[in-house]
């Protein structure tokens, strides 16, 4: 099961998980347990770039394999973690697992690069990139195949150590993007003075674009400012053919969503890439709605 909806009239069992009887204390010390019992894996959800058609990178999401509850979604338990500890423990466990796993499917034959979702208390830290360089030094990849995603919050943190981590990442090499843009507080002219390769829309814009046309001009302006500014776009959160086409004629770079696949773990990702990533590349689009 991926999302709760489909767990239809036992969705409650999902949705009111361990927070009512568990302190976040608790919940964090769990989650670091289960961090080393294997508890806790990735599933990875691919981006396809819309004028090559093909997939060409992959966002790891966090899944834990709660004893008690089984499938434990993030959206649950990221919140718990936001400023401890634990959510940095989490992110530097998260870049090692999912750059072991980039390496194995390159070494399948599979070229792409491979994003990690960090929280912005974490991202601004003194020793963030310390210890990416730490994993980075021992595992030895190259930089340009792990793409940071932060949200806007880490600017609202503390803007000077954003700016700041911003900047020593995209020296060293390392690409980064803004999710959820368009969620919160968004500023684009934000994006003039930081080094951001992607910038990723929020589902939130792409399901009002699918709605009402204002919307629509809001999601096209916010591409075609990205695109003048430097900045690529990611359409997240496609979950139609007519989002996709839409946001395709519109210019996003990259589109992700349910309507491709939701995130998949090892062994069905390196299956559906053999599937969908042909020499054809992926079928989404027919010739005549290419722009
Ligand atoms: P996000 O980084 O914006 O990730 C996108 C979320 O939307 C994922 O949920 C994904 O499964 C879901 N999604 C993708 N396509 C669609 C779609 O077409 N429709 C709908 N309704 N949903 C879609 P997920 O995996 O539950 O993650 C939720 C959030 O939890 C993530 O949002 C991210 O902020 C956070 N998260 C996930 N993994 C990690 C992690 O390893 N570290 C940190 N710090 N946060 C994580
Ligand atoms: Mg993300
Ligand atoms: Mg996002
Ligand atoms: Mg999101």
């Amino acid at each position: 099961m991926y999302h709760a909806k489909s767990a239809g009239k036992n969705r409650t069992q999902i949705y009111t998980p361990l927070l009512g009887t568990k302190s976040a204390a608790e919940i964090r010390r769990d989650l670091m347990n289960a961090m080393e019992n294997g508890e806790l894996y990735l599933e990875y959800q691919p981006k396809i770039c819309t004028r090559r058609r093909k997939v060409i990178s992959v966002e790891a999401l966090a899944r834990w394999d709660h004893p008690e509850i089984g499938l434990y979604l993030p959206k649950f338990w990221v919140p718990v973690l936001m400023g401890s500890h634990t959510m940095n423990r989490l992110g530097e466990w998260v870049v090692a697992q999912a750059m072991r796993d980039l390496e194995i499917l390159r070494s399948n034959g599979h070229d792409l690069w491979m994003s990690v979702n960090i929280g912005s208390d974490h991202f601004v830290a003194p020793d963030f990139i310390e210890t990416v360089e730490a994993i980075q030094k021992e595992q030895g990849f190259d930089r340009s195949l792990l793409e940071i995603e932060v949200t806007e919050d880490a600017l609202f943190t503390s803007e000077q150590r954003a700016i700041a981590a911003f900047n020593g990442l995209h020296d060293l090499g390392y690409r980064i993007s803004i999710d959820d843009f368009g969620s919160g507080y968004s500023n684009i002219t934000r994006l003039a003075s930081l080094p951001v390769d992607f910038l990723k829309i929020d589902q939130s814009i792409i399901s009002a674009a699918n709605q009402n046309a204002r919307a629509r001009t809001i999601l096209a302006s916010t591409i075609t400012m990205a695109t003048d500014l430097g900045c690529f776009t990611v359409a997240e959160g496609i979950e139609t053919d007519r989002q996709a086409e839409f946001a395709t004629l519109m210019g996003a770079n990259c589109l992700q969503g349910f309507y491709f696949t939701p995130s998949l773990p090892m062994d069905e990702l390196s299956i559906w890439l053999n599937e969908q990533n042909g020499p054809q590349g992926h079928s989404y689009l027919r010739a005549d709605t290419e722009p």
